[in-house]
């Protein structure tokens, strides 16, 4: 049976294997020495590129002329508007219909969340406040 991908990786990790090549990776890393450089390379060219896009005045996401003051040009600032408009929707009816924002559970009376998701999130408060 072939192996799954996270399977593949999980295994290299444990075995402190880089999963491009394996290779000895750097301790606490995924990676090796050769691949990280390359990763963290990858990753200041596409930073460098977004900026360059700002600074043009160019939509980050295909390059057309942005609408002013924004990252998008208008088709994807009217796309990011539909999403951020579900969203709000989304919590909206699940607010009037009385369901937990999380997970569409029955909300516990007066709040947005049901009695598990309200635990656990007090939980987190209170892991956050006593540290
Ligand atoms: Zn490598
Ligand atoms: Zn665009
Ligand atoms: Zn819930």
């Amino acid at each position: 049976m072939a192996k799954s991908k996270a399977q593949w990786r999980l295994e290299h990790k444990a075995l402190n294997l880089c999963t491009h090549c394996n290779g000895a990776v750097i301790p606490g890393q995924t990676l090796c020495p050769t691949h990280s450089a390359r990763s963290a390379e990858r990753r200041e060219a596409s930073r460098l590129k977004r900026a360059e896009m700002v600074r043009l005045g160019r939509c980050v996401i295909c390059g057309q002329c942005a609408v002013k003051g924004r990252l998008h040009c208008h088709q994807h600032t009217a796309l990011a508007q539909t999403r951020l408009e579900a969203k709000l929707l989304w919590r909206l009816r699940h607010h009037q219909q009385g369901l937990c924002r999380l997970c569409s559970q029955p909300a516990a009376p007066d709040r947005t969340l049901c009695l598990p998701h309200l635990i656990k999130e007090r939980r987190a408060k209170a892991s956050k406040t006593h540290i």
